[in-house]
C-alpha cells in the first residue's frame, strides 16, 4: 500500500501558513483525514500532543520516510469554521492552481492586535429644514463639499463617518468647520448601535412588483432546502434589483442566517451603500481595499462572533466566515474584476458556488447584461432564470443613435466627433446639460483595421484580431501564426490600413480645440490614481462643476447623474477588436451599460455610438437593447469555435529571463500534454506561440492554450504539467495557471 502524506498547520493564521509540518497517516485513519480536519499531532522534541488543521495530502515526501512522524488521531469535535476556510483553500488550489501557501493566505485574514474599536458618526443639530436652508447658503458660495455634507443630512439624522468621508467625499477640516458653526457634531462612541437613524423610515421602502416579490418569494424559499441552487437575475438597468436583494438579504436574516452581497469596488458608491446602512444598521459592514489589514480583520472578527449579519465587498468579502451563511448575493455578476488577477486566478462566481453549497446557501446572480457563462448555464437548467424587463415609473430607455467612422472619413471629417455626436454636444452645452464621453479602458488596442471600409485584420484559424508587434508582423496570440502587414487593405485597396490609438488625454484636448470654454473632467487610470480622487471626480461632476465628463471605467452602477441627457462612446471598436473570443461580450456589456448612464434624471437621454463596424452584431444589438439577440449570435461563435463557456480553456503562462528558455519549455510543455493525454477524445492544444505582450520588464512571456468541453480534463492537464516542470532544468523561469482567462496574454 502506498503511503500518503498530511500537511498540517500547528497554527493558523495568515502569517504562518508558510509553517506546514507533514506527517504520516496511518491507515486506520486514511479515510477520516482530509483537508480541513483537526488532527492530533505529535510536535517538537518532547513529541508534545497538539492540534493542528490538514491542509493538504500528498503521494510524496521530501524527507526520509522513516523520519516522518505519524498523525495520533483525528480531533472529535469536528468541523470548525477555520476547517471550512481550509476546505475552501484547497478547492482554491486544486481547481485553478497554485501553491498551499497562496491558497490559504486567499482565504485567511492578516491577524493583527486589535485597539478597542472606536465608532464615529455624524450627527444633523438642526431641524431638516434649517439644514437644507444651510445647504442652499453654500451652494451660493460655491462651498460644494458643505453643500453636499448638509444636503445629505437633510434627510439623514446621523450618517457613519467613514460613509461621509470616503463615498460623500467631505474631508475632515470641512466637517470640522461645519461643527464649530453648529450645524453638525461629530459623535464618537466605543460600543456599535445603529449608525443611521433615518427621519422617516417607510419612505425608503417602495411598494414591491409583483415580479419582485416573485423573486424574493422564491429564492427565500429555495434557502429552506437542502440545495438552495444558484439563481440568475437579469434585469435591465434600474429596474429594481438592488431592492430584490435588499429583500432576500431582509428574510434570510430573519431566518437567523447571514449574507454576503459582493459589489464591484468601483461601484461601492454612498448611494448604494446607504441604501444598505438604512436598512440593516449597524448589523451591516462593509469591506473595501481602503481598509487597512486590521480593521479587515477586525471585520471578520465581527463576523464571526455573529456581531454582523451582512458584509458588503468586492471579491474578497466571499471569504467572510460568517457562522450560518444564508445567501451569497453577486451584483453586476459580469463585472471582469471578479476574477482574481493573483494566484490562485479563481473566479468570485465558481467560488461563491462552491462555498454556498459547503454551507447550504443560496447563490443569487444579478446583472443587466450577464455574462455568457451565467446565461448558458441559466439555459442548461443549472441555473434559475429570472427576467426584470421593465424600470419602476415612467422612465425610458434612452434613444440611440449609431454614427459610421468609415462614412465620417469619406465625406472629409477627421476629427474624433462625427457630426451627430458634435452637434448634439453644442445643443447640450447651449442648454446646459451634461455629456458624458466614454472611451475603452485600453487607450489603444494592438489590432490593425482599414479607416476606409473598416475591415480587421484575423487570424484565420481563431478568428480574433491580429496584434500588430514592433517588427511589423502581425501576430495571433493563440496558435501563434503570423504575417508581414499588407501595404494596403486586402478588402478594398485602400492605403489606410492602421493601428488604432487613441487615449483620454487626446480626447480632452480635442474638446478644448473644438469646443472652447466647455468646462471638462477627465478620469482614467492616471487622474485616479490618487486614493479618493474617483470619489472627488465623480462628486464634483454630480455637482455640475464640469459639463463634459471623459472617462475610461465610469460605467458605474448607483451613481445617478441626473443633469447627464447625453451619453458619446467614442470609438466602440477599441474593445470589439480585442485579440481574444470574449471582445464581443464585452463591447456588448460596454455599450449597454454606457446607454444606461443616459437619462436618469426627469429628462429624456440620448446615446451616439461612434464605429467603424456600425454592422458588428455587438453594435446593433446594444443599440437595441436586445440581449437575447446578442445572446444567440455570440453563443454560436463560441459553439462554432469551442470557446468558453461551451468548452473551457486553460492558458499556460511561461516567464522566463531568456527567450529561447521559455520558447523550449513552452515547446516540451506542449509536447508533454499531448503525448500524456493524446487519448482524452477532444483535448486540443494550441501553440506554444509568443504572448500578446511578448516582453514585459525584461522578461519573455510565451503562451499555450489547452482547451477541453470538461473543466477536470484540464485540471487534470494542469497537474501533470506541473510535475512535468518540475522534472525539468532549473532556469530563470515560472509557468503560471489560469482557466477560462478573462484577458489576453
Ligand atoms: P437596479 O439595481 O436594477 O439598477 P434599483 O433597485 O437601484 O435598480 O432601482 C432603481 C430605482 O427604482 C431606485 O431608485 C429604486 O429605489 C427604485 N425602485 C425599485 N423598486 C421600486 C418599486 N417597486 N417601486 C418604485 N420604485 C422602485
Ligand atoms: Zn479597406
Ligand atoms: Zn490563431
Amino acid at each position: 500500500m502506498t503511503e500518503r502524506y498530511a500537511d498540517v498547520i500547528i497554527d493558523i493564521a495568515h502569517e504562518k501558513v508558510d509553517k506546514v509540518f507533514q506527517y504520516r497517516i496511518p491507515p486506520e485513519l486514511a479515510e477520516a483525514v482530509c483537508p480541513g480536519v483537526r488532527v492530533h499531532v505529535p510536535f517538537g522534541r518532547g513529541n508534545q500532543e497538539k492540534v493542528g488543521y490538514v491542509v493538504d495530502i500528498s503521494a510524496e515526501t521530501d524527507y526520509p520516510a522513516e523520519k516522518i512522524k505519524a498523525v495520533i488521531a483525528v480531533d472529535e469535535r469536528g468541523m470548525s469554521a477555520e476547517s471550512r476556510q481550509i476546505q475552501i483553500a484547497y478547492w482554491l488550489k486544486s481547481q485553478y492552481g497554485s501553491t498551499t501557501i497562496a491558497a490559504l493566505k486567499t482565504v485567511l485574514p492578516v491577524r493583527q492586535k486589535q485597539k478597542p474599536l472606536e465608532k464615529k458618526s455624524v450627527l444633523r443639530c438642526l431641524t431638516p429644514a434649517e439644514t437644507a436652508r444651510a445647504a442652499a447658503a453654500c451652494a451660493e458660495k460655491h462651498q460644494r463639499a458643505k453643500a453636499r455634507m448638509l444636503e445629505a443630512l437633510v434627510t439623514e439624522e446621523e450618517l457613519p463617518y467613514e460613509l461621509v468621508r470616503q463615498k460623500l467625499n467631505v474631508a475632515a477640516s470641512t466637517l470640522q468647520a461645519l461643527e464649530k458653526q453648529g450645524y453638525l457634531k461629530i459623535e464618537r462612541k466605543t460600543c456599535y448601535r445603529n449608525p443611521v437613524r433615518v427621519t422617516d423610515r417607510r419612505e425608503d421602502r417602495p411598494v414591491l412588483h409583483p415580479v419582485q416579490q416573485r423573486i424574493i418569494d422564491e429564492v427565500v424559499q429555495s434557502c429552506r432546502e437542502e440545495h438552495p441552487g444558484v439563481h440568475l437575475v437579469h434585469g435591465v438597468t434600474g429596474s429594481g434589483k438592488t431592492e430584490v436583494y435588499l429583500g432576500i438579504i431582509e428574510q434570510v436574516i430573519a431566518m437567523g442566517k447571514q449574507a454576503i452581497m459582493l459589489i464591484p469596488e468601483i461601484a461601492l458608491t454612498y448611494q448604494t451603500l446607504l441604501r444598505f446602512y438604512k436598512r440593516f444598521g449597524d448589523r451591516v459592514s462593509v469591506m473595501n481595499s481602503t481598509l487597512s489589514a486590521g480593521e479587515k480583520y477586525d471585520q471578520i472578527e465581527r463576523a464571526k462572533a455573529g456581531e454582523i449579519d451582512v458584509i458588503i465587498g468586492p471579491r474578497s468579502a466571499l471569504f467572510t466566515p460568517f457562522p450560518h451563511l444564508g445567501v451569497i448575493v453577486m451584483d453586476e455578476e459580469h463585472e471582469n474584476s471578479y476574477k482574481s488577477e493573483t494566484s490562485p486566478k479563481y473566479h468570485a462566481r465558481e467560488t461563491a458556488i462552491q462555498i454556498a453549497s459547503l454551507c447550504g446557501a443560496a447563490v443569487v446572480l444579478g446583472s443587466a447584461t450577464p455574462s455568457l457563462e451565467a446565461y448558458y448555464r441559466a439555459g442548461q437548467g443549472q441555473y434559475r432564470l429570472y427576467e426584470m424587463k421593465e424600470r419602476p415609473g415612467s422612465r425610458v430607455l434612452p434613444m440611440v443613435h449609431i454614427t459610421d467612422l468609415r462614412r465620417e472619413l469619406k465625406e472629409g471629417n477627421r476629427s474624433m466627433f462625427g457630426r451627430k455626436l458634435r452637434d448634439l454636444m453644442e445643443e447640450r452645452l447651449a442648454g446646459g446639460e451634461q455629456t458624458i464621453l466614454f472611451l475603452n479602458r485600453r487607450g489603444y488596442a494592438g489590432f490593425v483595421s482599414c479607416r476606409a471600409c473598416g475591415h480587421v485584420m484575423k487570424c484565420p484559424h481563431c478568428d480574433v484580431s491580429l496584434s500588430e508587434h514592433r517588427n511589423g508582423l502581425l501576430t495571433c496570440h493563440y496558435c501563434g501564426y503570423q504575417e508581414r502587414k499588407p501595404g494596403k487593405c486586402p478588402v478594398c485597396g485602400s492605403p489606410y490600413l492602421m493601428g488604432f490609438k487613441a487615449g483620454t488625454e487626446q480626447v480632452e484636448e480635442a474638446i478644448h480645440r473644438e469646443f472652447p470654454g466647455a468646462r471638462v473632467l477627465r478620469m482614467d487610470a492616471d487622474t485616479t490614481r490618487k486614493k479618493e480622487s474617483y470619489e472627488k471626480i465623480l462628486s464634483a461632476f454630480a455637482d455640475e462643476e464640469a459639463d463634459i465628463l471623459v472617462g475610461t471605467q465610469m460605467i458605474v452602477k448607483g451613481h445617478d447623474f441626473p443633469g447627464v441627457t447625453l451619453v458619446g462612446v467614442l470609438a466602440a471598436d477599441l474593445s470589439l477588436n480585442r485579440n481574444d473570443y470574449r471582445a464581443g461580450e464585452r463591447t456588448f456589456q460596454l455599450l449597454t451599460q454606457a446607454a444606461g448612464r443616459a437619462g436618469r434624471g426627469e429628462r429624456p437621454g440620448e446615446v451616439v455610438i461612434q464605429t467603424y463596424q456600425p454592422e458588428h452584431y455587438s453594435v446593433v444589438y446594444a443599440a437595441r437593447q436586445d440581449y437575447e439577440g446578442f445572446y444567440g449570435e455570440e453563443i454560436a461563435y463560441r459553439e462554432l469555435m469551442g470557446y468558453p463557456p461551451v468548452e473551457h480553456m486553460l492558458a499556460v503562462l511561461i516567464v522566463s529571463r531568456v527567450q529561447e528558455d521559455g520558447e523550449k519549455l513552452g515547446e516540451k510543455m506542449a509536447a508533454f500534454v499531448r503525448k500524456a493525454m493524446g487519448d482524452v477524445k477532444g483535448l486540443r492544444v494550441i501553440g506554444p506561440a509568443e504572448a500578446s505582450i511578448g516582453k514585459l520588464s525584461d522578461w519573455y512571456r510565451h503562451t499555450l492554450y489547452l482547451r477541453h468541453g470538461d473543466y477536470q480534463v484540464l485540471v487534470e492537464a494542469k497537474d501533470r504539467l506541473e510535475r512535468f516542470c518540475k522534472e525539468q532544468e532549473q532556469r530563470e523561469q515560472t509557468v503560471q495557471f489560469d482557466f477560462d482567462p478573462m484577458n489576453t496574454y
